[in-house]
Formats: structure tokens, C-alpha cells, sequence
């Protein structure tokens, strides 16, 4: 480790990763160092929930991202505790003081905590070591809890039943994905979940409890208790700002405010993935906690640091992998907004197009295992006026 580096970047995951190959695009010789909070190397995080489980083929070697082929100093296990932007250093927790020319937050989010502590049983899920430790509490017939309804709680909750796992789901809302999928598609994943043998809680919320020697007692709002040998949370995330905001860094209202180039208020220090409140080119100021995001993000802003100057204009796309089931989407997925659905076999394949509330345009677009037709999505959520079922219909797919 040296005391300064041309490039440091905090955080070494997704968006970390891709910000050094980014620089090195430009500038072949400058220093890097990547400094991350867990004891591992940057980690693609989607196959923690999905391919580790469900994919014989893929093993555990394909999981790292060859951050270290940039020439980056990696500082793992290591947190940045304070960054003082008139001297040009951080301060990390071990006590070292490193300084830089250009730095980037790639800081994202911790799981927000609920009611339940987190222990040895009580998993909130994020880390290649929290999936190293529910392998070791799953399996065998073992009954763990997932906590959350949204994309990493139904992957969780999949993976485990496909692993000899005996599966509770607790999510908030009346039928598994409602909020996200138009009611009938909905009910089809929900019927999916069932059919593999996931047990399923609709309409609850954790409220408390606790670790036991050799399980846990998980507390729900109306009352309900469950005992399991394990429970796994994927309720969200509540960014890292706190860095930030202590170096008097501009905040948004969900994130670290960019401008296009993904550049701070502090014209020495950018933002990428999941922490950046940036201005996207189609969908308006936002923040995106997805994988394209973070490594299209983080290459920009690499970039950038390295002195391109250049504009963040991909607007990303996401995806997830539910048993035979595949999406990937653009935009607002958000089941209170009108939808058009234009299956081609009903709910086996299609497209459904969210329109905006004001009714001007189309907001999101689902592609239900519809692939290669993102930047399709893009262009009628960018130009697409006429959001009558006829005019939609057809448009992808
Ligand atoms: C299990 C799982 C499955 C997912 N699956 C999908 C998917 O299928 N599709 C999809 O589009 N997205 C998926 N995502 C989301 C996607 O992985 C994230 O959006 C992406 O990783 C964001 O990249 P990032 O670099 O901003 O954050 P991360 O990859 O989370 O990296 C941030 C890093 O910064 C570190 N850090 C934070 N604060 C500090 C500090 N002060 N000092 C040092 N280090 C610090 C953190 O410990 C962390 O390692 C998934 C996420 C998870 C957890």
C-alpha cells in the first residue's frame, strides 16, 4: 500500500471494479488503489443469489472480477472512515491517512436493518461470505426463512428451494411480486413459488427476533412467530452518504448527487453505482442499484478520472432469474401505473409497457423472457408518444 495514489477508489465491488479498468483505458501508468470494506476481492454479485445455486456448471472461481489485472493496490478488509477533500486524503479505519489526485465513491449501500439482529443464523445478504455462510446453513432439509419480497429475496428464496432447502417467504405485499408485475403475471410467479414448494407468508412484516443456540425465532407484525435454523434478509438498502456528507458533499434526495459526467460537487472526487444520484439521459434524476449500471457507471467514471470528460448517457437495463423464468427490464417497474401487456404466449414470453402517470409516454418496459430487445425498450421509453394499447403492441418483441 502507498501513501498516495494518482486514482484511489472506496469501495472495491462492481462499480469499483469497473472504474479501474476504466482508467487504465486512458492512463496506462497511473497508480490506483482500490480500498473495500470486506476482506474479499471485488465479486460479481448477481451469481451469489442465482448461478452459485442453480448452475452446476459454474463454480466458484468464476466469480471474481480481475480487478487486480489494472495494476490496482487492492486494501481489502479495510473502511474509509473520513475523507478530508483540502488536504486530499482519506482516513481508514486501521488509522492509515492516504492521499490522491482523483477519487472515486463506489461506495453503494448497507442492508437496512429490521428488527431482527444479525448473528451467525441471521443473514443480510450482500457479501460473497454471507453466501459462504447460507451454504452452510442450507441444505440437508434445513428450513430457512427469507425475509423480502423484491428481486433478491425471490432469488434467495428459488435458490434455496432448488437446494434441498425447506423455504418460508415473508413479504409484504398480498401476492408475491404484486407491486412490481401487472396482477395476472403476478399471480403466475406466485403459483411458480408454490408449485417448487416455497412456503409462502403474503402481507407480512418482521417485527423482532432473535438468534437461538441452534436456530432462530423469527417475529412477525401481526403476532406470528416461526422458528428456522436460519433467515435470510433481502429487504434493500440504505446507501452510504455518510462519507460523504461529513466531507460536505452535495447530497440528492436518495443518493450522492452527480452531474452528467458523474462528477461531485468536489470537482477532485466522482461517483458511480449504487451510491450516485446521477441525471439519466432518458428516465430523469434517479439512482440505480443494478449490475450494467454499476459497470457502465463505473467505466464512465473511470474515465473521467483519468481526464476524458465525458457525459454518462446509457440509460441501464436490468435483469433477474426466478426457476425457468427471465426478465430483464427499462425503467419504472411499478404495478400502480397503467399497463399495455402484449404477450406473445401468456406469461411464457412478452413485453408489458408501464406508462407514465401523466400518460405522455411509456415509463418502463418489462421484457418477460424476451431478450436482446433493451435498447428497443430504451428508444420507446425515449420517443414513444402514442401509449394507446393499439400503437404499443407489437412495437418489441
Ligand atoms: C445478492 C445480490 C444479487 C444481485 N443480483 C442482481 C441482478 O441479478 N441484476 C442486477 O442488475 N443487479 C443485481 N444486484 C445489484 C448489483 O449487484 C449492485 O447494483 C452492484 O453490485 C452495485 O455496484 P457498486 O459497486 O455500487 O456496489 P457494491 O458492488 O455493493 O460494492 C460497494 C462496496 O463498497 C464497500 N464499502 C462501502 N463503504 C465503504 C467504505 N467506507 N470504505 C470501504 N469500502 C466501503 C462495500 O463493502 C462494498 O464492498 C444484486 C445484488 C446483490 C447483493
Amino acid at each position: 500500500m502507498r501513501d498516495h495514489y494518482r486514482y484511489l477508489i472506496v469501495g472495491a465491488g462492481m462499480a469499483g471494479d469497473a472504474a479501474a479498468h476504466g482508467i487504465r483505458e486512458r492512463d496506462p501508468d497511473g497508480t490506483i488503489g482500490v480500498i473495500g470494506r470486506e476482506p474479499t476481492a471485488p465479486v460479481t454479485r448477481p451469481a451469489l443469489s442465482k448461478k452459485l445455486w442453480t448452475d452446476p456448471e459454474f463454480t466458484e472461481d468464476q466469480i471474481w472480477l480481475p480487478t487486480a489485472d489494472t495494476g490496482a493496490d487492492l486494501i481489502l478488509g479495510t473502511s474509509v472512515t473520513a475523507i478530508d477533500r483540502d488536504a486530499g486524503t482519506v482516513t481508514t479505519d486501521t488509522g492509515a491517512v492516504i492521499g490522491y489526485d482523483r477519487l472515486l465513491l463506489a461506495t453503494s449501500g448497507h442492508p437496512t436493518p429490521l428488527g431482527l439482529p444479525e448473528s451467525g443464523r441471521v443473514l443480510y445478504y450482500r457479501t460473497y461470505r454471507d453466501y459462504e455462510r447460507l451454504r452452510e446453513l442450507s441444505g440437508q432439509g434445513r428450513h430457512v426463512v427469507v425475509v423480502g419480497g423484491g428481486y433478491i429475496g425471490t432469488e434467495l428464496a428459488a435458490a434455496l428451494v432448488q437446494n434441498d432447502t425447506r423455504v418460508t417467504l415473508v413479504f409484504p405485499d398480498e401476492v408475491l411480486t404484486a407491486s412490481t408485475f401487472p396482477a395476472a403475471l403476478a399471480e403466475r410467479v406466485e403459483r411458480r413459488f408454490t408449485e417448487a414448494g416455497v412456503e409462502l407468508l403474503p402481507g407480512a412484516r418482521v417485527s423482532g427476533g432473535e438468534s437461538t443456540a441452534d436456530g432462530v425465532r423469527v417475529e412477525l407484525e401481526d403476532g406470528r412467530v416461526i422458528e428456522a435454523d436460519a433467515a435470510v434478509i433481502g429487504t434493500g438498502i440504505t446507501v452510504e452518504t455518510g462519507l460523504a456528507e461529513a466531507a460536505g458533499l452535495t447530497l440528492g434526495d436518495s443518493g450522492i448527487r452527480v452531474d452528467d459526467q458523474l462528477r461531485s460537487s468536489d470537482e477532485r472526487i466522482w461517483v458511480a453505482g449504487d451510491a450516485a444520484e446521477y441525471p439519466d439521459r432518458i428516465l430523469g434524476r434517479r439512482r440505480v442499484e443494478h449490475v450494467d449500471h454499476a459497470q457502465e457507471s463505473g467505466t464512465v467514471a473511470g474515465r473521467n478520472l483519468a481526464g476524458a470528460g465525458e457525459p454518462y448517457t446509457h440509460t441501464p437495463y436490468y435483469y433477474s432469474d426466478l426457476f425457468e423464468l427471465g426478465y430483464e427490464a427499462v425503467g419504472a417497474l411499478d404495478s400502480s401505473l397503467a399497463t399495455v401487456e402484449d404477450w406473445t404466449t401468456p406469461f411464457e414470453e412478452g413485453v408489458v409497457y408501464y406508462l407514465a402517470e401523466d400518460g405522455s409516454g411509456v415509463a418502463g418496459v418489462l421484457l418477460w423472457n424476451v431478450w436482446d430487445a433493451t435498447d428497443a425498450a430504451r428508444r420507446v421509453i425515449a420517443e414513444q408518444t402514442d401509449v394507446s394499447a393499439d400503437a404499443l403492441r407489437g412495437l418489441i418483441g
